[in-house]
């Protein structure tokens, strides 16, 4: 489902949870087969599964930052995409309490990161059904050796969630792969005076009951999980609204004193980016600056993460490139990671070209100057390995790319080329060969030699 409405899908939640007889009635499809742990991500090969397609997870989440301690349900609205014995949920959060299909009990095995649920009936291929998983506990982050520290991560005064590439596991079950986003919506429950934050436009005002106070946080267009936010902690918050978008952003008073202009200055790099990119692919923009310690941003859906200070514009232009680049048209596989940090990092480029600084070839230039034995030059971005799924290459030879590409087709292609790879892969996902053959149509150019050189070959690209 491309867009979904949440008002609607309460609805349908709630007639799948009145109808248990019907389901009782059905045994299920007899040909139904158990749905795969993965869905054949070469980098990981355990992310997100097979057998079904989730149109909206509904999460509910009550975090008290003084204990650490999480207590949370989370609705999820699938459809079968085949007729299903049993399926899995990438999960490695806190001990689940209980599990339900279509609202039965169902039984369930959780280990090594995969959760297994066994409905009572088996599911029907094509129809839609509803999965509650509660549980309870103190969420960690993921510390991986090669990828650092992400996920659910606990700060001095709350909680911020930076997931990429499949960390969302860390704090909800989760179909955990680019390739089945989603609609959200998010359920913030915190101590009184304490801001909690997520992905997405707020729905209603926050309501205070108990000592505890309860935000709504929506996503109507598809979301990956491994972009979907919360912050939770002291914050100061900006809103204001530009012509159609909501922008809002929060800054931990630890971090500065002063507004280093974060709120205006998003929503002046959005405006120059709708103009090069074409139309924003969100409803509304922002940005939060947190410490946590992770020491790197993110491009979290609408509203980035930064790490432990106030972000440089260059910084800023890079994670909301990303919403075009990355959170729209999302990479296939994590292979293809060059598509997200390749056109991020060329739009920091294109920002301080057409803004008094370097112009994107003195850049290019100045790179392509390192000497042949330069590491940079071994590791060709189009295959980087997963352990070195944010290695510079990735990030500087894949923007290297792009300025040869646009070397080649000249300007008025190159920047048609922008706009149309936006827009035709708008909310989905999409690989290498995707780009080479829009870019061989929008420059009638043969394009392969230039692509294989620059991504795929070990050694030192000649110019173009
Ligand atoms: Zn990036």
């Amino acid at each position: 489902m491309r867009r979904t409405r949440p008002l609607l899908i309460t609805a349908l939640i709630g007639s799948l949870l009145l109808a248990p007889a019907a389901a009782d009635a059905s045994a299920g499809p007899p040909d139904a087969v158990p749905g795969a742990s993965g869905v054949g991500d070469p980098y990981l090969p355990l992310a997100g599964n097979g057998g079904y397609d989730v149109v909206h997870y509904d999460l509910d989440l009550d975090y008290t930052p003084a204990t650490r301690q999480l207590k949370a349900t989370a609705r999820i609205l699938a459809k079968a995409t085949e007729n299903l014995s049993r399926f899995n949920l990438d999960y490695q959060g806190p001990p689940i309490t209980s599990v339900s299909v279509n609202g039965r009990r169902a039984p369930y095995v959780h280990e090594g990161g995969e959760l297994v649920i066994s409905p009572r009936s088996a599911l029907r291929k094509r129809v839609p059904f509803l999965v509650e998983v509660s549980y309870a506990g103190s969420p960690q982050a993921i510390d991986d050796p090669a990828l650092g520290v992400y996920g659910w991560v606990p700060t001095d005064d709350g909680a911020a969630v930076l997931s990429e590439p499949d960390g969302a596991r860390s704090w909800y079950p989760v179909n955990d792969h680019p390739t089945d986003k989603a609609s959200y919506s998010i359920r913030l429950t915190v101590p009184d005076g304490v801001t909690a934050l997520a992905s997405g436009e707020p729905l209603g005002r926050a309501v205070s009951r108990g000592g505890r106070t309860t935000s709504t946080w929506v996503s109507r267009e598809p979301t990956a999980s491994y972009l979907v936010t919360v912050a939770i902690g002291e914050f100061t918050v900006e809103r204001s609204r530009t012509k159609s978008l909501l922008n809002i952003t929060a800054i931990d008073p630890k971090v500065s004193a002063t507004d280093g202009g974060l709120h205006q200055t998003t929503a002046t790099v959005t405006d120059w980016a709708a103009g090069l990119f074409g139309r924003y692919p969100f409803s509304s923009i922002g940005g939060i600056v947190d410490k946590v310690g992770v020491g790197y941003a993110l491009e979290t859906q609408t509203r980035p993460i930064y790490d432990g200070r106030l972000p440089s514009t260059s910084l800023i232009v890079h994670e909301m490139a990303h919403q075009w680049y990355g959170n729209s048209v999302s990479p296939a596989t994590w292979r293809e990671i060059w598509l997200n940090e390749g056109f991020a990092t060329y739009a920091e480029w294109l920002w301080s070209e057409q803004h008094g600084g370097d112009s994107a070839q003195a850049r290019f230039d100045r790179i392509h100057a390192r000497p042949d034995t330069d590491p940079l030059w071994r590791r060709p971005p189009g295959d980087p390995g997963r352990d070195d799924l944010f290695t510079g290459a990735v990030y500087s030879r894949g923007a290297m790319t792009l300025h040869a590409l646009r070397q080649t087709i000249g300007d008025e292609r190159f920047f048609t080329l922008l706009k149309r790879w936006a827009a035709e892969f708008r909310h989905r996902t999409a690989s290498t060969a995707d780009l080479l053959a829009l870019a061989e149509k929008v420059s009638g150019k043969e394009l392969d030699a230039l692509f294989t050189a620059w991504l795929y070959t070990s050694g030192k690209p000649a110019r173009p």
